[in-house]
């Protein structure tokens, strides 16, 4: 990294802190997942093959499920799940508007109505008595995601689609080994989709994702549809799509799989020294900390404050400049988004979740994170309240234009 030799930039140089950094996990099993490849390479089974079968069988173990089917991305996991369930044309879908794109896209990408709920102040999940009120007699499903790592209120979900004879797709991709009263993500509803993009607790060295169902016909028919709706070969039932597991993916997530459980462990103790730290260093009224919902086993794919919106964008700059990595999940609520404006939502429609897109930012929790590196991340924070930063900057507003472009759009 060249940088210009500003004070600022010397003391990044020694102190950055990721908010991930890949290199540490690849380097504690570098020898074992270069055999791991090895012997895909020289088995010359790229797609599915045992690699993907062995990974199917270990993670349906892991969350749960009675069956697992692997696919190409967590994305495609969601749109397998729809087409699964004959969810199109005329059908509506309830998903939360503060998500990642993917679980409202696959909805879209079928044909049926996205409606968009409300979620929790407190947990960021989607709030289920919103989601109750939403239900016509065309809502055919409701996709409650998993956010962050924490489970979404499954036993009121649940119980709404009782009601109204509706199906439950988990959006688990940021979620796998999350638990609720003891039940795994994945494992409380018609489906669960995962994802092993790199950043997520399960990280492959590409693309990747697999659905946990337990039950068996629709086990049979999510397989079916990842591959082109063929069986036996070049026989097409149905019109499905291609999207399959590759075994390289299978292989390193095989390797990296038994060490997930310490990994989550990892990342919990991570959020609890974030709490004391911060509780430490006097900033619990100016810093809004994750909280845990109970019953949850939160596996804190990220860890998300909330300030102040008027200084969020200027301690995202601050820290960007003293070398602390951050993100804003996400600084677009869905319903606001450009491409889902003839939905027809507006801006003001949902207010807790335009807040939380206005007031959060994710900071580094990844389980190879140091204790040292955390209290550099508490003391930055520290100074930036204490410093002039927190009110000098509140005229730069780095996302501002990203606001704009969205009020534009409504
Ligand atoms: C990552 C993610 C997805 C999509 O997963 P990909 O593997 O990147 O396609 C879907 N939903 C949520 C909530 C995610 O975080």
């Amino acid at each position: 990294m060249s940088r210009t030799p500003s004070s600022n930039a010397r003391s990044a140089a020694n102190t950055s802190v990721p908010l991930l950094d890949v290199h540490r996990q690849y380097d504690e099993l570098r020898d074992d997942i270069r055999s791991a490849i090895d012997r895909v390479c020289d088995s010359g089974r790229f797609i599915l093959g045992p690699e993907c079968t062995a990974l199917e069988q270990e993670i349906a173990a892991y969350c749960h499920a009675a069956h697992t089917v692997g696919c190409a991305s967590g994305s495609d996991a969601l749109l397998l799940a729809l087409l699964a369930l004959d969810i199109g044309p005329g059908d509506e879908v309830i998903v939360p508007s503060y998500t990642f794109f993917a679980t409202a896209s696959a909805v879209w990408r079928v044909g049926a109505k996205v409606v968009f709920a409300e979620i929790d102040a407190d947990t960021f999940n989607v709030d289920a008595e919103h989601v109750a009120s939403l239900v016509t007699p065309q809502t055919k499903a409701i996709i409650p995601v998993h956010l962050f790592g924490q489970c979404a209120d499954m036993h009121a979900i649940n119980r709404i689609a009782r009601q109204f004879g509706l199906y439950v797709i988990e959006d688990a991709c940021q979620a796998i080994g999350a638990e609720l009263d003891g039940k795994r993500a994945g494992s409380m509803s018609h489906i669960g989709t995962l994802s092993f993009y790199p950043t997520k607790n399960l990280g492959g060295f590409g693309d990747g994702g697999m659905l946990t169902t337990s039950d068996d016909a629709i086990a049979t028919r999510l397989r079916l549809i990842a591959a082109h709706g063929m069986s036996p070969r070049y026989y097409h039932r149905v019109v499905g799509i291609n999207s399959r597991l590759d075994s390289l993916q299978a292989c390193v997530l095989r390797v990296k799989l038994p060490h997930l459980e310490r990994w989550t462990e990892a990342r919990a103790a991570n959020a609890a020294r974030y709490h004391e730290l911060f509780a430490e260093r006097g900033l619990a009224d100016a810093v809004r900390l994750p909280a845990t919902a109970s019953g949850c086993r939160h596996v804190w794919n990220q860890f998300v404050i909330r300030i102040d919106e008027t200084r969020r964008d200027a301690l995202r700059q601050f820290l960007t400049d003293s070398g602390v990595g951050t993100e804003i999940y996400y600084p677009v609520p869905l319903h606001m988004q450009e491409c889902f404006q003839p939905i027809g939502c507006r801006e003001g429609s949902l207010p807790i979740t335009e807040r939380a897109a206005r007031e959060t930012i994710a900071l580094p929790i990844f389980p190879e994170l140091s204790a040292a590196e955390q209290r550099r991340v508490v003391d930055r924070i520290g100074e930036f309240f204490s410093s002039n930063a927190s009110r000098k900057l509140q005229t730069v507003e780095a996302a501002k234009p990203m606001r704009q472009m969205a009020r534009r759009a409504s």
